[in-house]
């Protein structure tokens, strides 16, 4: 360290004094009277279940509303309402599904529930989002659809993506669980692509505690009914029991759905907030050395679902998990890497096919040639950056004064290990 700087993890005096808003509790969520409301509608009802209520439709059809979609279909979780949309596509198995392996396990782990294969592609350093260049050569005859996470909240470059999508024939799946109202320039991301997924979790911009959410303008012409994915393949709206195919229950509860429809009308307010914060973190940080920003074009709007940023590890005399150290001392709190230290396709479940039985599915059915080395760098961008990159908890309920205070740290940590 070359300067005298007395860090909180030395003991100095902490940058932030009082706890910040956190997501995990009341502090940083907006949950009152009007979620109350809409609660008490249901338990007055006596009917808690889909099947039986009126809110989980009421909030299928407000949230299609909000985005201009055909369809919507609720789910019980974010990684349920990416299911639903693989279900809908119905691949062979050992089809191939294109993703970036900086994202949420929930988003590999339907494809693989599918027997299809999740192909990962690099993503751009300076977004961290997956790289449209690099997923053609990624291309085969088995490739079934391209699953684009927009991280961070910020999001993928959809033309370059549709451009390669609509040459090829693939369908494309947005995973939208981090990007809640972000805009593509000047269009709402879940409307781009061919199916939209969201998820409710107590950590995304609205939460519904768990849920998620299909939106789609196609219809079964393409793929198989959307809502039959969610329900065993019933199709109760004809009358009767019939199972058509082979699929979940993966449905919301009118509980949910009601806490869901409050959360729906103040989501503009929330991810405003969000926004607000995320721009002025970015703003603030942009004279700091050593730190880089998530870097969003001036034509989209991030959504800030973590506030990311990269550390420079040449320009400073330390190591991303000594930074993390550090600024966690200062009362920041944040961790190294996402999804973690290492990219998706480094955890057992993928590079140990620890999938069903001792079988290897859905890996196993690869074809010839097309063996993936999931411990040989496959991605050297995704793998250097998870080692890099600093994630901070965002929420609505950060105040200006909340972001000077975070930004502060921020830079007393970067100094102190500035070369
Ligand atoms: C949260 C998340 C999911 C999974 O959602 P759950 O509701 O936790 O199942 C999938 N993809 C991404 C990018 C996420 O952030």
């Amino acid at each position: 360290m070359s300067k005298q700087v007395a860090l909180a993890i030395n003991g100095g005096p902490r940058v932030v004094q009082k706890p910040l808003p956190d997501f995990k509790n009341a502090s940083g969520r907006s949950l009152g009277d009007e979620e109350l409301q809409e609660l008490r509608d249901v338990l007055d009802s006596g009917a808690l279940a889909y099947i039986c209520g009126t809110k989980v439709g009421e909030f299928e059809r407000a949230f299609a509303s909000a985005y201009g979609a055909k369809f919507a279909v609720s789910a019980s979780s974010g990684t349920a309402a990416l299911h639903i949309a693989l279900l809908y596509l119905n691949p062979e198995p050992g089809d191939e599904v294109i993703m970036s392996p900086i994202t949420d396990m929930g988003a590999a782990i339907p494809v693989m529930a599918q027997l299809a294969i999740p192909v990962f592609v690099d993503v751009r350093p300076e977004d961290q989002n997956i790289d449209p260049q690099k997923i053609e050569a990624a291309i085969s005859s088995r490739t079934k659809a391209i699953m684009v996470t927009h991280i961070y909240g910020n999001p993928a470059d959809m033309d370059a993506i549709m451009a390669i999508a609509r040459k090829h024939n693939l369908f494309v799946i947005e995973d939208c669980a981090q990007a809640h109202l972000t805009r593509y320039k000047g269009q709402l991301v879940g409307t781009l692509g061919h199916l939209g997924c969201f998820s409710f979790q107590q950590s995304k911009h609205m939460t519904t505690g768990d849920g998620g959410m299909v939106i789609s303008n196609e219809d079964s012409r393409f793929g198989r009914e959307l809502r039959l994915c969610m329900d065993k393949a019933w199709p109760r709206s004809k009358g009767g029991r019939d199972h058509l195919f082979l699929a979940p229950n993966y449905h919301m509860t009118e509980l949910q759905a009601a806490v869901g429809l409050a959360q729906l009308r103040k989501l503009p307010r929330l991810v405003e907030a969000r926004r607000r914060a995320g721009d002025r973190l970015s703003q603030l940080l942009s004279s700091c050395k050593g730190v880089r920003a998530i870097e969003v074009d001036t034509s989209h709007t991030s959504t800030y679902f973590f506030y990311s940023f990269t550390v420079d590890l040449d320009a400073l005399s330390v190591k991303g998990a000594e930074f993390v150290s550090a600024l966690n001392a200062e009362g920041v709190s944040c961790f190294l890497g996402y999804p973690g230290k290492i990219p998706l396709y480094k955890y057992p479940v993928i590079k140990n096919a620890q999938t069903f039985g001792s079988s290897g599915l859905p890996f196993t059915l690869a074809a010839p040639g097309r063996n993936w080395n999931y411990d040989d760098n496959l991605c050297p961008n995704a793998e250097r950056l998870c080692q890099q990159t600093v994630c901070l908890w965002w929420n609505e309920k950060l105040s200006d004064e909340h972001v000077d205070e975070i930004s502060a740290a921020i830079h007393k940590v970067a100094d102190a290990f500035a070369d």
